[in-house]
């Protein structure tokens, strides 16, 4: 077993639940007699707030909005908070817990531009996709006093730098969600909070720095989000003992590279192209010999250049401003923007037939030419690069020559490869640059911005991974919750409640089992020189069907379902994605070329080539490299970024699109819904219900419900006050239990207190 292990604590044992009757124990006769409030689900899906007018059999009638009435089965309805809970500042405390209810609170703070809600211990994020006024110093000086108590970015950061002095234990930020729903402008909130509170060593602004560089390398412009980061990143800031920043270190996983040589109508490539396009100044033009977007034909395709509301130009400015903060030389900026000329005149390469047998050459044209120049090589060896293959056949070496479509992968595969090695030079440069405090005394906090649980139309190899990624870090999340929950009944002294707890090992085991594992069978389908992806979906099924968590489907595809829903992929392209092959003699090329870049990516693809886990043979059984391949590195990236989570205080941040329109101002409750669902909140808001959620001082309790009491109690200590109102109202032992400090409530019953407080 090469990997580790992520150390899990071990699960209490759990009863048989009542969690399902609290589900539906909520169609209250409180709201149907006394002509309350009250959700009722239209035809369309939503959720309306109305009032019962009248009840007969089973059916209701109902008053909604805009003057309307509407018949529905008494059944449907679902009783809704006193509007004294309109908007709370977190969600548990709801007496009435359900989707409609927190949709309601959600949709209500953001209509009056409160983004931001505790959903317990989780910081719920609703984008605006407009100017919010929330940050800046002000805001950052009252949080650090805290003058504010409202939910925030900067209250989660405040509580995690708290946390990590006060416990010296490394903290994280962990935040998800949708494509576009705002998890990177969430993080870099958080980072600007941490730096205005850690800062002073000026480490603190190259920090910051590194996100416009990052974002132009690896984001894009796509249907759902117009700045798509296409990698998953975790940036861990360190402190020193005095509680100032003394470095950081950024790791990122899985960047999209086929977005280099392909993407589909309407989006873009990686931002710097465009940016590098139109913002090159004119002596770097020259030396590149750049040519405009539109003349490149990986950049064509998809026929997009600009975005709306976006200066590529000055962003390639603030880009190599910021190249300059990190200490990246004039002289590696050369290189860097050398590499993503040579990618874009890769592009423009195109071949010709030969022979009869459809054999191809590259035309020596000027896209030939300069990327020989941009990577420093001979311009035959490059054309015999992309236009042949060395075979071992026994103990010959023969050379092979490519078809068309062999020609055209083989020049993609380079230009995918040149790219991502780029990427993660950077990443690395900017790693030396940033670990200014080499040696680490202090603790550190961890910021991980990664892509959220996906489910499209259609899914491919990308979805699957990260969709592997979101289950690990969902269980994560789980037992964290679970733990939190625990730790404050026994706190407060009361019955450790019986909370259902949901895990997801099952799931995990789907993909991480060896050797009849998803991910294993995936590998073992891709050393096989004749695997191809119908017959890795046939061994799926052979093997997998079984799997509670499994569905094989007709054709290549197969279903998982996941804790966030279920999910049916395409294998096609998977096994090719996952070998991921790059010619060795491409490699030989890079090494072979006079400019150090090249040279070092040729020798970074050969390192790894050394631990042949997957020999990644070629269809036609030629001797390609051997190397790791891109589901088990993902798998051992993942494990690593487990491990390290499991030694620190996580703090959760969901981030929800409310429109798939990037628009101000509207809020769809069915997609909304959706994501709440995907990301746990509603978990979270189910463990709670099963348990006792709502939570109140006795002093608290005494001082709101005493007034209600028909006769005078002896004591006047605000216990004996609270046992008396229970009494009187009749709530049953087994809905609240009496903590050493509060009193702790099942769902709804608060509600029924002040339901009668606020009649009388
Ligand atoms: P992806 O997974 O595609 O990278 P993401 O979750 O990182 O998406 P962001 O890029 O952070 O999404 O946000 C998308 C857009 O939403 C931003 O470009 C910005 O216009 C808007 N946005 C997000 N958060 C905020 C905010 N707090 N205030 C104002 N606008 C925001
Ligand atoms: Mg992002």
């Amino acid at each position: 077993e090469e990997y580790p292990e992520v150390a899990t604590p071990p699960l209490p044992a759990l009863s048989p639940s009542h969690t399902e009757s609290r589900w539906s124990d909520t169609s209250y006769y409180a709201a149907k007699k006394k002509k309350l409030r009250s959700w009722c689900q239209l035809p369309d899906g939503n959720w309306a707030l109305g009032k019962i007018l009248s009840t007969s059999g089973s059916e209701s009638v109902l008053s909604i909005p805009e003057g309307k009435t509407i018949k529905v089965n008494s059944d449907c309805l679902l009783p809704a908070n006193p509007d004294i809970l309109d908007g709370v500042d977190d969600l548990m405390q709801l007496s009435y817990l359900h989707e409609p209810s927190v949709l309601y609170n959600l949709q209500y703070r953001y209509n009056q531009d409160k983004i931001y809600t505790k959903a317990g211990p989780v910081l719920v994020a609703v984008n605006p996709f407009k100017e919010v006024h929330l940050y800046g110093n002000d805001y950052i000086e009252a949080y650090r006093h805290k003058s504010i108590e409202s939910p925030h970015v900067y209250a989660i950061t405040d509580t995690a730098i708290r946390e990590m002095i006060r416990d010296e234990v490394n903290q994280s930020i962990i935040i998800s969600g949708e494509s576009g729903a705002g998890k990177t402008e969430t993080a870099k909130i958080a980072m600007q909070y941490l730096a205005a509170l850690g800062g002073g060593s000026g480490i603190e602004y190259e920090i910051l720095k590194t996100n416009p560089i990052l974002e132009a390398f690896g984001n894009a412009k796509t249907s759902r989000n117009d700045n798509s980061s296409r990698f998953g990143k975790l940036i861990e800031i360190h402190f020193s003992s005095t509680g100032k920043i003394s470095g950081a270190k950024i790791q990122t996983f899985l960047l999209e590279k086929s977005r280099v040589v392909q993407c589909a109508e309407g989006e873009r490539s990686y931002h710097i192209f465009y940016q590098l396009c139109v913002g090159a100044p004119p002596a770097l033009r020259e030396k590149l010999n750049l040519m405009n977007a539109n003349e490149y034909k990986y950049l064509k395709q998809s026929n997009c250049y600009s975005i709306a509301g976006v200066d590529d130009a000055e962003r390639f400015r603030t880009v190599t401003e910021a190249l300059d903060i990190v200490h990246i030389s004039k002289e590696d900026q050369d290189s860097v923007f050398a590499m993503l000329a040579a990618v874009l005149w890769l592009g423009n390469i195109s071949f010709t037939v030969i022979d009869n047998e459809n054999h191809v050459e590259a035309v020596s044209d000027e896209g030939l030419y300069n990327v020989a120049k941009l990577i420093g090589c001979d311009v035959l060896a490059l054309k015999l690069a992309l236009s042949t293959r060395k075979m071992r056949v026994g103990k010959d070496n023969i050379v092979q020559k490519l078809t068309l479509s062999q020609a055209l992968d083989a020049r993609d595969a380079l230009a995918k490869s040149l790219y991502a090695c780029l990427f993660e030079w950077l990443v690395e440069r900017i790693n030396v640059s940033l670990e200014v405090g080499k040696r680490r005394t202090g603790r550190s906090i961890s910021i991980l911005d990664i892509y959220g649980f996906e489910s499209f139309d259609r899914n491919s190899f990308e979805q699957f991974c990260i969709n592997y990624a979101n289950e690990r870090l969902q269980q994560h999340f789980n037992r964290h919750l679970f733990k939190l929950e625990q730790e404050e009944y026994v706190q407060d002294g009361i019955d450790w409640a019986r909370v259902d707890f949901e895990d997801n090992q099952g799931c995990l085991n789907l993909f991480e089992r060896k050797p009849l594992g998803l991910l294993s069978l995936l590998d073992e389908e891709s050393t096989f020189p004749n695997g191809s992806d119908l017959t890795f979906a046939n061994k799926l099924k052979q093997h997998l069907n079984s799997n509670p968590c499994f569905r094989g489907e007709r054709d290549k595809a197969f279903s998982v379902f996941h804790y966030a829903g279920e999910v049916t992929y395409d294998t096609s392209g998977f096994l090719e994605k996952n070998r991921d092959l790059l010619h060795l003699d491409s490699i030989q090329l890079l090494s072979s070329c006079s400019c150090t870049l090249p040279q070092i990516f040729a020798s970074t693809m050969l390192t790894q080539s050394e631990k042949p886990v997957v020999g990644a043979l070629h269809k036609s059984g030629g001797a390609d490299s051997q190397k790791l391949s891109v589901a088990t590195k993902f798998k051992s990236q993942l494990f690593q970024l487990m491990q390290r989570l499991e030694t620190t205080t996580p703090h959760f941040i969901r981030c929800i699109k409310p429109n798939n329109s990037q628009r101000p101002g509207t809020y769809e409750q069915a997609l909304v819904l959706q994501q709440l669902r995907c990301c746990g909140v509603l978990e979270v808001v189910r463990i709670s219900r099963s348990g006792y959620p709502t939570r109140m001082t006795h002093q608290k309790f005494a001082r709101r419900y005493g007034f209600l009491l028909l006769e005078s109690v002896s004591s006047q200590d605000p216990l004996s006050v609270s046992v008396a109102i229970l009494h009187q109202f009749n709530i049953l032992p087994d809905m609240y239990q009496v903590g050493y400090t509060k009193l702790f409530f099942r769902t709804g019953q608060i509600g029924v207190l002040e339901d009668t407080r606020n009649r009388t």
